[in-house]
Order: structure tokens, then C-alpha cells, then sequence
């Protein structure tokens, strides 16, 4: 049985004779329905299409993983390199022989941690082509699992390391179990953060931003974005790399606690 794929969002549900009816992640208010209707493909499908995927190293240790054309949101994947094992942080949907031959022949994959419900994706098809990979979730988002039976660990509290040296960090927001990647050893030991869409680089590339939902754009409260700030107050960075291809703020280790003052300014002007 068919593993279907939801071509709007690119999450993968469990293994059905029948496509499912729908896709809860996209009718979600945070998401939205393709316009052409609920639509869906499988892996299959997809490989014996023109997609590929690129690595492209941005600083040694780190290498995004992008699919092109472009894949449903179109976020990329993180694939980090460390002395004690190597995690693949989100997760996209495209995966094909030549993307699982490239990690291998850098370490292979030790864990996955995905930061919110959009970008589970084929995660399980990873785990699956790296020995059964682990699946780190925020246990506050359990219930968006489509495809239950990976090998997946919820974890809870602040702060989880799939890997000594790498730790998820819990701050909610764009969704309750919302986190990012925190990596102390990046960029030359000053600190780096994935952060998905958790925390959001914006074009200028210079700041962030924090949504509820980006799509339909609704914000944050002031006091959630408030919230997000203060801990992350206790991971220091040099430089910031969001979902997107590009979306990196590079040296400007304050983005985070300026731009949140910025965007409470805004929601409390009269
Ligand atoms: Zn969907
Ligand atoms: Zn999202």
C-alpha cells in the first residue's frame, strides 16, 4: 500500500489502499487547502519525476538539503556534522538513492529532530534509510503525527540533545511543541541556530519574525513572542539559519532580542 503524500504541505500519511479524505495538517487554520483541492502524490511518483536534491555546505559541519523544483512549502533540511554523530535536523519530503548515498558517505544520519508539524514530511522514510534513525518530537505536538508508526521519542521540557553537543530547544509559538536546533560548537564555537520557522528570517536578512500562521498571516501575542526572547536569551548565537534557501542572518548576534522588541512595539502602539 501507497504511503500518500499531501502535495500542499508535503506530509506523509500512513501506508492506505486509498488516499486519505484529508490532510489535517493543511486544514489546519495555520495552513491552507491547495487551491486546486486536496491533492496527493507518493514517493514513487515523485522519483520518477525531475526532482533532485542539492547539498550545498554553509559552514563546515553544516549543509542544507534542498529539493528542486521546488517541493510543496519548500523548506530545506539541516544536515549537521559532529564528532559524536551527525543529525538531520526538519526534514523534506524528496528522498531518493542519490541523497541517502551522499549522507552515508558524510557519517550517515544518527538522529532526526523536526521543529513543528510542517516539516515532518517523509520524515519516517529517513529514519527508515538510516538504520532506523530516531525521530525527535516535541511531546506538545504528538497528536500531529500522520504516520504513527515511526520510531519516533517525544521529548518534553526545555531542552533534549539527540546528539552530545546538540540540543533541541522547546520555545512554542508557531505551534505549542515549536523548537529549534541549538549547536554551541557552530560557527567557530560563537553558536549557531536552526530555526525553522519557529523563528522566522525575514528578507532583509538582518532580522526575524515569529507567526502563528505565515501562510494567512496571523501573529503572535505579545507575551509569546515575549516568552520566546527570554529563552532564547540563554543560547547564545553568531549566526542564524532559517527554513528557507538564502534566509540566514549572519553576524548579528541580537536579531532575535531586537526584532521581538521591534514586533511587541508594533502590536502595543495605540
Ligand atoms: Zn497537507
Ligand atoms: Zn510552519
Amino acid at each position: 500500500m501507497p504511503a500518500y503524500i499531501c502535495e500542499t504541505c508535503g506530509v506523509q500519511y500512513a501506508p492506505t489502499e486509498q488516499p486519505p479524505e484529508r490532510c489535517i495538517i493543511c486544514e489546519d487554520e495555520r495552513q491552507y487547502i491547495g487551491w486546486q483541492g486536496q491533492r496527493w502524490t507518493t514517493l514513487e511518483a515523485m522519483r520518477a519525476g525531475e526532482y533532485r536534491n542539492q547539498l550545498e555546505e554553509l559552514e563546515s559541519g553544516l549543509t542544507a538539503i534542498l529539493t528542486v523544483p521546488k517541493v510543496a512549502i519548500g523548506q530545506r533540511a539541516f544536515f549537521v556534522q559532529t564528532v559524536n554523530g551527525n543529525l538531520l535536523w526538519d526534514c523534506i519530503t524528496y528522498l531518493d538513492e542519490a541523497t541517502i548515498q551522499a549522507l552515508r558517505d558524510r557519517g550517515g544520519v544518527q538522529a532526526i529532530a523536526i521543529s513543528h508539524p510542517h516539516y515532518y514530511a517523509t520524515c519516517v522514510e529517513w529514519s527508515q534509510a538510516f538504520g532506523e534513525a530516531p525521530i525527535y518530537i516535541h511531546a506538545a505536538d504528538r497528536h500531529w503525527v500522520t504516520r504513527p508508526e515511526g520510531r519516533y521519542i517525544f521529548w518534553d521540557g526545555e531542552t533534549v540533545e539527540p546528539v552530545p553537543g546538540l540540543g533541541l530547544v522547546h520555545l512554542g509559538g508557531h505551534f505549542d511543541g515549536a523548537a529549534v536546533c541549538y549547536w554551541p560548537a557552530g560557527a567557530g564555537c560563537q553558536g549557531v541556530v536552526l530555526s525553522g520557522d519557529t523563528i522566522q528570517v525575514v528578507q532583509d536578512r538582518r532580522w526575524v519574525s515569529f507567526m502563528y500562521s505565515y501562510p494567512n498571516l496571523i501573529p503572535l501575542s505579545a507575551s509569546k513572542v515575549e516568552q520566546i526572547a527570554a529563552t532564547m536569551r540563554r543560547y547564545p548565537f553568531r549566526r542564524l539559519y532559517g527554513a528557507f534557501n538564502g534566509l540566514n542572518v549572519l553576524d548579528e548576534p541580537d536579531a532575535v532580542e531586537r526584532s521581538a522588541r521591534r514586533y511587541v512595539q508594533h502590536l502595543r502602539e495605540e
